[in-house]
């Protein structure tokens, strides 16, 4: 079965506070992109064991990569069911705040599930598939659906947004990585919150405009990770262009179309509508 994997960025990022499980509460918009992953998933009834191949060699195909956890994940909860072959072709750019690895995880639990279904095995409920999205990682929920979302807790607690005007979007990528948990780490205790969230009505009423959501939290902590990224922020501050950071880092995004500065990777795609899974 082919799926792809979209990308992400996230229109709107505030972190709310600190957590006691090692994670913050955050208020973000999520919003699917057209760049996208693509995967060959495959369950075989009868076999066992998981084979994973990626077309990205600097990307692990083993027990570490996210779509290797998400099968693995599946045939814990439906022992017996076969085995799974997952090729995957990056198009996704990792270290970049887009969600790629999230999406690959996602997709196979997607792909996986509705082969549970023609085997005539018992599928997982979406309350399972939610639990074991969540296990996955805090992005990894939001793209069992895609589109445009609020979400707050981990990510988790999801409301479908009206999808945003068909927008052209230009992502923009110094030749860095950002590890996620090295810019919550550099958060300062006042960028840390706490704070109240706005809420799913005031993101609502917003998307139909969204430059006005553009907001991210995370941005001054990732400058300090990486002064590459504050960089490319003040070289899109003298463009006069809707931009933003998307997630941890290290990618930014226009809303519209920009010629980068030497030496940043660029990628021209669009937001694409929810929902469009499975
Ligand atoms: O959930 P995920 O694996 O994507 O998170 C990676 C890291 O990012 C976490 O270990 C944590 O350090 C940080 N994080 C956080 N609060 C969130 C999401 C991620 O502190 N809501």
């Amino acid at each position: 079965m082919r799926v792809s994997a979209p990308a992400k960025i996230n229109l709107h990022l505030e972190v709310l506070g600190q957590r006691g499980d090692g994670f913050h509460g955050l208020e973000t918009v999520f919003q699917t992109l057209a760049l996208s992953d693509e995967l060959e998933v495959e369950l075989t009834p009868g076999g066992e064991g998981i084979t994973l191949t990626c077309s990205d060699s600097s990307i692990p195909a083993d027990a570490s990569n996210l779509a290797w956890k998400a099968a693995a994940a599946v045939l814990a909860r439906r022992p017996g069911s076969g085995s799974v072959t997952v090729r995957l072709t990056k198009h996704i750019p990792h270290g970049a705040g887009l969600g790629g690895g999230s999406s690959d995880a996602a997709a196979v639990l997607l792909a996986l599930n509705a082969q549970l279904r023609t085997h005539h095995s018992t599928a997982l409920t979406p309350a399972e598939l939610a639990a074991i999205a969540l296990e996955l990682g805090s992005d990894v929920p939001f793209f069992l659906r895609g589109g445009t979302a609020h979400a707050t807790g981990r990510g988790e607690e999801l409301t479908a947004l009206p999808d945003l005007p068909p927008t052209v979007v230009t992502l923009l990528m110094p030749p860095v990585q950002l590890p996620t948990p090295a810019v919550f780490r550099a958060l300062t205790a006042d960028e840390r919150g706490p704070r109240a969230a706005r809420g799913a009505t005031w993101a609502a009423a917003l998307v139909a405009t969204p430059t006005l959501l553009l907001h991210n939290r995370l941005t001054a902590a990732a400058e300090r990770c990486c002064p590459a990224v504050g960089e490319l922020l003040a070289w899109l501050r003298t463009q006069n262009v809707p931009h933003l950071m998307s997630g941890s880092g290290a990618a930014c995004f226009v809303l519209g179309d920009v010629d980068p500065p030497p030496g940043i990777r660029v990628w021209r795609t669009t937001t694409s509508p929810g929902p469009q899974r499975l």
